[in-house]
């Protein structure tokens, strides 16, 4: 096991080191093959942005620069987009069945699929684009409900318990991209790395709670 790949237990979330992705697929692959995910279906997405863009020219806008040198390329910045496992999850507020839920004993955001309506009311208030609706009739929001069941990361809880292992997708990043401990763990891994977190302070407060979202400024 890697050295920023931690086990299980509470307080733990995923999280990712944007300046390590490749985005090479790796993560996406492993969580695929561990949970059999169908071909056409997945439970990690990596958004990739470009870093900057051409302003426009001076003499359209006397009060923009070039945001880049001429001839420079915008760089990428990839970011593995699963669930994080957020201490203050919107998710778990908007669902009107309590279908989503944070389990006492791990942290982790659970799915009660028995419960689940399909809405989607839990897509819109998602900040990272977690949920996935596999089953969906068009992808769009059901208000009757036929968006079929939610389905997004576990946090590999049953791997964990039943082998000890972490996410795989953490286990299998080539680049340790994908950094699985509390909060305190991650930002020493990061701060080792010379990195800093690519989410503001508002969406660290979601993911980690507003306390333990405070060591991410050291
Ligand atoms: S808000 Fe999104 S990332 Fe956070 S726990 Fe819910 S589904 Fe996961
Ligand atoms: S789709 Fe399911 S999990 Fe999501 S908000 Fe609706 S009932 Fe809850």
């Amino acid at each position: 096991m890697r050295q920023s790949v931690f086990s299980t237990g509470e307080g733990t979330r995923i999280f990712p080191d944007v300046e390590a992705c490749i985005d090479c697929g790796g993560c996406y692959v492993a969580c695929k093959r561990t949970w059999d995910v169908p071909r056409d279906d997945q439970r990690i997405s990596i958004s990739t942005m470009l870093e900057g863009q051409m302003a426009q020219p001076p003499e359209n806008n006397p009060n923009s620069g070039t945001a880049m040198s001429e001839g420079q390329d915008p760089g990428e910045t990839s970011i593995p987009m699963q669930c994080y496992h957020c201490d203050n999850a919107p998710c778990v507020s908007v669902c009107p069945t309590d279908s989503l839920f944070k389990n006492p004993d791990n942290e982790f955001v659970e799915v009660r699929d028995d419960l689940c309506i399909g809405c989607q009311y839990c897509l819109s208030g998602c900040p990272f684009g977690a949920p996935q609706f596999p089953e969906s009739d068009d992808g769009g929001a059901q208000i009757a409900g036929n968006g079929g069941v939610m389905d997004k990361c576990t946090m590999c809880e049953e791997r964990q318990l039943e082998t000890g292992k972490g996410p795989a997708c953490a286990e299998e990043c080539a680049t340790d991209a994908i950094l699985v401990g509390t909060a305190d763990q991650i930002s020493e891994e990061l701060d080792r790395r010379g990195e800093a977190s690519f989410f503001n302070e508002a969406a660290l407060e979601i993911i980690f709670g507003e306390e333990d979202a405070r060591v991410f400024d050291r």
